[in-house]
């Protein structure tokens, strides 16, 4: 499998398939997609399957998106669907108790910062928690400001390691830990979804701006060929050199 460490060495033409994340890839955090993306994601419609693999809940996809893409792989993938036909794939559910280590990791993070609402920073999306250390629905150029080279949330992560058989934490978004049932990630999901599509691993490939180790793209790494970008502008060149 080839990785793409930028838009510029994306030299391929072979892709039918094309993954992308979300928040940070094709739009900006928790924001809704641009004009400009929109359409350029319709003319890749086209002639290729354009599948969305986020943290995110169904319900935010929908909305982030504008519900253009034709698959949704949602909260890393243990949400999977068909949004055209509304056929549901697979869904799975975190347990009780994996939530409660995954509480308990959560109360073990420090916070030196001040937050605007306290309840707004843990999310139970049923098969993802997702913590967020500023706040879901904090201002959009405050979260980028926050940790933009990921330093922060690397660093508290080296500093109080998870130690789970049962879950696994990845760093996502801007101010975001994504937690998720151990193995059951992006790139887990992924291959799953290939197979059940029966396509070509070959013509897929995944387009995220957390490919780095530590990111919550980087479990694609070694499933299909990948390309790390830094942020929709990237993106939208990268779409552009895909589209034949
Ligand atoms: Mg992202």
């Amino acid at each position: 499998m080839k990785h793409f460490a930028t838009v510029q060495d994306l030299d391929e033409k072979k892709y039918k398939h094309v993954f992308f994340d979300m928040d940070g890839t094709v739009t900006r955090a928790k924001s809704i997609i641009t004009p400009e993306m929109t359409s350029v994601l319709i003319l890749l419609k086209q002639k290729h399957d354009v599948i969305i693999v986020s943290g995110q809940t169904l319900e935010n996809i929908k909305k982030q998106t504008n519900a253009f893409p034709s698959y949704y792989l949602c909260q890393s993938g243990n949400h999977a669907l068909d949004i055209v036909t509304g056929e549901e794939f697979w869904r799975k559910e975190l347990s009780k108790e994996q939530k409660k280590e995954i509480m308990d990791h959560i109360a073990l993070l420090p916070r030196t910062w001040p937050v605007t609402d306290e309840n707004d920073l843990i999310e139970d999306r049923g098969s993802q928690i997702s913590y967020s250390l500023l706040g879901h629905h904090e201002n959009v150029e405050k979260k980028e400001a926050f940790d933009p080279d990921w330093k922060k949330r690397k660093k508290l992560l080296a500093e109080h390691p998870l130690v789970s058989n049962f879950v696994e934490v990845k760093i996502g978004g801007t101010t975001t830990f994504d937690y998720v049932q151990k193995g059951m990630n992006k790139g887990y999901n992924v291959n799953e979804f290939v197979k059940k599509m029966s396509w070509n691993i070959a013509e897929c490939i995944y387009i995220g701006d957390a490919l780095f180790p530590g990111g919550n793209d980087d479990t694609v790494l070694g499933v299909c060929d990948t390309l790390q970008v830094s942020g929709p502008d990237e993106t939208l060149v990268a779409i552009n050199k895909i589209i034949i």
